[in-house]
């Protein structure tokens, strides 16, 4: 078809979407989970904060709590989330797709956010690198959320919250409550002792 006229035009962004697609998908692509600090170029940090600290790219997140900004970087549209400051969330992958990091995996965050990028615009590193900074994926594109203060990665949840075993609330682990002899469990909100009614 002569690309020239109009439904040349059509066709050929028609192709490029069945072509974008197609790099979503395909097996070997790498991904990185993580902190976009550590594989952005140190030359090119400045942009990139510039740009997630624009108002349109923060206008274009702001239906989500925890979702930063939408930035385009190198070609690529990053969804920049954070959770309230830096920290280390970790996950047990068991039963999901598995990272190359292994069933369980971390991320640490320095800036106070973190994104998925395609491990192709992260700046030159072996894999091994990539994989002590950030959680590494291969094939479909990870799908990256926070909700109610919870990272979520292909919905697994971060280890930081579990179901508390008394009521189902989910609570930090160091939430978890005992009595003195150890018989009686449960959360801030359930824990009850009932020991001493026997
Ligand atoms: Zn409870
Ligand atoms: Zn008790």
């Amino acid at each position: 078809m002569n690309p020239n006229t109009f439904m040349g035009q059509v066709m050929k962004c028609f192709d490029l979407t069945i072509d974008n697609k197609q790099v979503e998908d395909s097996t070997d692509k790498l991904w990185y989970v993580g902190d976009p600090c550590y594989v952005v170029e140190n030359k090119d940090w400045d942009l990139f904060c510039q740009k997630t600290w624009a108002d349109d790219a923060r206008a274009n997140a702001e239906n989500n709590g925890h979702m930063d900004s939408i930035i385009e970087w190198e070609g690529e549209r990053l969804e920049i989330w954070s959770n309230g400051g830096d920290g280390v969330w970790g996950f047990n992958f068991e039963g999901k797709s598995i990272p190359l990091n292994g069933f369980t995996a971390e991320f640490g965050v320095d800036a106070g956010i973190f994104c998925v990028m395609p491990v192709e615009i992260c700046k030159p590193l072996d894999i091994e690198e990539l994989q002590r900074l950030g959680i590494i994926f291969m094939g479909k594109k990870p799908k990256l959320y926070v909700e109610d203060n919870i990272v979520y990665i292909n919905d697994v949840a971060d280890n930081s919250r579990e179901e508390c075993w008394n009521c189902d609330e989910m609570i930090m682990e160091h939430d978890r409550m005992w009595c003195d002899t150890g018989n009686c469990c449960g959360c801030h909100s359930c824990f009850e002792c009932e020991c001493e009614e026997e």
